[in-house]
């Protein structure tokens, strides 16, 4: 979609630390980290909420979450992940392209987001 952020890191017109892609799941690090490994999931597709999401693409987002989580805790050496969707204006999303947030935590930070 024209002048979605996302849309053109997936197009490859802006560059991105992809760490890991499939043909319809695109997972990298985030511009300005909560959290060293703060890590984006989006599906390539764009839809601007999970409420718009075709069921199977939200199962896809969402095993990609799962099967990324050990190994960003890994690479950090993190002891949990915060794991966050910002689903609407109102809610703080502020790229309409749905993106499923996993944000390496630890007991040292505090806690709660
Ligand atoms: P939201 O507030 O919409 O839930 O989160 C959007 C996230 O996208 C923010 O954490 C922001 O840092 C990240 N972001 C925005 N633009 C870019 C970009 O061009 N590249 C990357 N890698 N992340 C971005
Ligand atoms: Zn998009």
């Amino acid at each position: 979609m024209a002048d979605c952020i996302f849309c053109s890191i997936v197009d490859g017109d802006i560059p991105n630390h992809t760490v890991y892609e499939d043909d319809d799941v695109l997972a990298f690090l985030d511009v300005n980290p909560l959290a060293r490994g703060h890590t984006l999931v989006i599906p390539k597709e764009h839809h601007e909420r999970v409420n718009d999401l075709p069921a199977d693409l939200a199962a896809d987002v969402f095993a990609t979450v799962h099967d990324l989580t050990d190994d960003v805790e890994a690479a950090v050496d993190a002891e949990a992940t915060t794991i966050a969707v910002n689903n609407g204006p109102a809610a703080g999303q502020e790229v309409p392209h749905v993106h499923a947030h996993i944000v390496p935590r630890s007991e040292a930070d505090g806690g709660k987001p």
